[in-house]
């Protein structure tokens, strides 16, 4: 198993460095390339510059989101290829779409399709052995950005204590010791999560209020972005009963002196 990274040209504060375009070989000549990112020709070349004289036999999206998945559909369409993920969306349109606990084959190499749900609802994990190429569910050398609290935490647990040795993200280094940077990830959303629960309790009462509390040390300009993660918080808080929504205010039960 050879595995290869081609970085985009995409950096940004929502892509770090850019996005990771993984080239994943069976050890011959069959690779799959994983989340060829946006659509650029440049991009486009670096890749096939990579995969050299392999076969491609599909292009692999971990999510829709567009620094992910708009350079499949062309990239495919011009190999004869078919594009795989979990279902279409923006810009995507898969000729295969895969279910958690399926296989796809990658010549002699069987890739393990692990649903994850939460950074999107499409979200796809891809275990070859003990790697996992990990998209944005996990990323290196941050936190994400996540849509649905309740599945995404559901979907951390899923991986803990697999036996995994190592994660290729979707943007950022690679990692190497998978449960504790899980454990991380675990322990910086509960924390988040009682941190907004508390703001809520003391008096905030809309998810501005709530990110201008919580999000206090972070660049203003990210505080839209960060919203959206407060509102992930919110809806769960609310599902577990720990706060309630009245009219347009939160509400929570005061802490105790
Ligand atoms: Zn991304």
């Amino acid at each position: 198993m050879r595995i290869d990274r081609v970085l985009a040209n995409n950096p940004g504060p929502f892509t770090g460095p850019g996005t990771n375009t993984w080239i994943l070989d069976d050890g011959s000549e069959s690779t799959v390339v994983i989340d060829p990112g946006p659509v650029d020709s440049r991009h486009a070349t670096a890749i096939m510059e990579v995969v050299g004289d392999r076969r491609v036999e599909a292009i692999l999206v971990t999510h829709t989101h567009s620094d992910h998945a708009p350079l499949a559909n062309p990239l495919a369409r011009d190999l004869g290829v078919p594009a795989v993920g979990h279902a279409p969306g923006p810009g995507f349109e898969p000729e295969i779409r895969l279910l958690d606990g399926a296989t796809f084959d990658v010549g002699e190499l069987a890739l393990g399709v692990v649903h994850t749900p939460g950074h999107s609802n499409d979200h796809l994990c891809f275990r070859a052995g003990n790697v996992l190429f990990s998209g944005d569910h996990i990323i290196g050398g941050s936190s994400v950005m996540v849509d649905d609290m309740g599945p995404y935490l559901e979907s951390l647990r899923k991986l803990k204590g697999t036996g995994l040795e190592r994660f290729h993200p979707g943007h950022g280094e690679e990692m190497t010791d998978p449960d504790a940077v899980i454990e991380w990830y675990l322990a910086h959303r509960l924390q988040r999560h009682e941190e907004i629960r508390i703001a809520i309790a003391a008096g905030a009462s809309t998810i501005g209020d709530v990110v201008d509390e919580v999000y206090e040390e972070v660049d203003p300009s990210l505080h839209p972005l960060a919203a959206r993660s407060v509102q992930a918080h919110v809806t769960l808080l609310i599902a577990e009963g720990r706060i309630t929504s009245v009219g347009d205010s939160l509400v929570a039960p005061p802490d105790p002196p």
